[in-house]
């Protein structure tokens, strides 16, 4: 895939930053990837395992916001906000693999003396979870999509897991200020959700100071590439 496709234009900025404050992380990172990718359907991203989800918003933040994500972490011991920057390609996230047709890979676990084929979990495991009101409902749904007894749900859990690296990474962080040591979770669908609710803010005011200047519609405005946008701006500025 080169660098220029899969890059969303002004209008995609906007909606996205728009749904992110109603929909959860994982409804999010869908319609990100669907949006930048017009090929392929919801019910496709909705079957990958969710490492290959957060693989691929990685690349999208990429194309758009660089290789190094700024964190911005809150302390848990003193209150305080610190500096975190993590290069996701030193994580393994990678290449996107373009071979959609893949099958999930699973594996034979042992559990309590029985035998369960254990698959990862896909992300439309995780959206139903997150749609849960009570923790009991989304073991009893967990339990049922991954054929296991409730009783060995938690082992059943630990082995999918293990066929899913790229999901659930734990980075060990240390706070500058007070020397606390705090785990923190690396959620690229919830951290790359609210970057871009900040760049489409940043499309809303390109958009609103290029019509003041020049009084084209929204749309037009939108339907713009972003470096078309950029040089009005850079005209306004001078
Ligand atoms: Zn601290």
């Amino acid at each position: 895939m080169s660098a220029r496709q899969g890059l969303l234009g002004g209008a995609a900025i906007l909606d996205l930053g728009e749904v992110s404050r109603r929909v959860s992380p994982a409804d999010w990172g869908v319609r990100a990837i669907c949006r930048s990718s017009p090929g392929l359907s919801r019910d496709q991203v909705e079957a990958w395992p969710l490492g290959k989800l957060d693989n691929a918003l990685v690349a999208l933040r990429q194309r758009h916001f660089g290789s190094v994500w700024h964190c911005a972490p809150t302390c848990g011991e003193c209150g305080g906000v610190y500096e975190l920057n993590l290069d996701p390609a030193e994580m393994g996230f990678g290449p996107e693999h373009a071979d959609d047709t893949q099958a999930i890979e699973t594996h034979e676990a042992t559990i309590d003396g029985a035998s369960y084929a254990i698959r990862p979990l896909i992300v439309h495991d995780l959206i139903a979870i997150e749609r849960c009101s009570e923790p009991e409902h989304a073991r009893t749904y967990l339990a049922s999509a991954l054929d296991v007894p409730e009783t060995a749900l938690d082992e059943a859990l630990e082995s999918a897991a293990e066929l899913d690296p790229l999901t659930n990474i734990w980075i060990a962080t240390e706070c500058p200020d007070c020397g606390a040591e705090q785990s923190v979770l690396f959620d690229p669908a919830r951290f790359l959700a609210e970057e871009m609710a900040r760049a489409s803010d940043q499309v809303l005011s390109e958009v609103a100071e290029i019509a003041l200047a020049y009084h084209w519609s929204e749309d037009a405005i939108l339907a713009m590439p972003n470096e078309r946008r950029r040089y009005y701006l850079g005209r306004i500025a001078q």
